[in-house]
């Protein structure tokens, strides 16, 4: 499967750090996990300036904090991303959670005061709609 580089501790995150999860480093023992950052994949430097998904209406824009507007950039990187899975024939996907990209079920909410709603990052959801099976650290290891 696939997973979010950052889990794996690759130096992706915005900030240029990462979000190792130890869970996720153990499952490399019996799974064959590719590391992939969407948001490096659609060209994004690291570090650099955070992102959030505002909503309007029901159409999805990335701004960062700066306000400028980065959708475009999130939409190559999930695209690329799907590239990879259907390359390798990966049809799953292990996300970090609340991510602007990679988030599957909350996100943050648009405002960057740490307030989160429920809703899919925009690689998360590309990669679903486009028939990848998608989880996030809490759900893949909440048994
Ligand atoms: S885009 Fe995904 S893989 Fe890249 S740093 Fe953010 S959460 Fe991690």
């Amino acid at each position: 499967m696939l997973v979010s580089a950052c889990l794996l501790g690759l130096n992706c995150k915005y900030s240029g750090g990462n979000n190792l999860d130890e869970r996720v480093v153990k499952l490399l023992e019996k799974e064959n996990l590719v590391p992939v950052c969407p948001e490096q994949l659609g060209g994004l430097e690291t570090p650099r300036i955070p992102c959030e998904i505002v909503m309007e209406g029901d159409e999805k824009k990335v701004v960062n904090s700066e306000g400028v507007n980065l959708t475009e950039v999130f939409i190559r990187g999930a695209e690329e991303t799907l590239k990879i899975a259907k390359l390798l024939k990966e049809d799953s996907i292990l996300l970090q959670p609340r991510s602007p990209s990679c988030g599957s079920r909350q996100i943050y909410d648009g405002t960057f005061t740490g307030k989160l709603i429920d809703g899919e990052g925009i690689a998360a959801e590309f990669l679903r709609e486009n028939g990848i099976k998608v989880y996030d650290t809490e759900e893949y290891f909440s048994d």
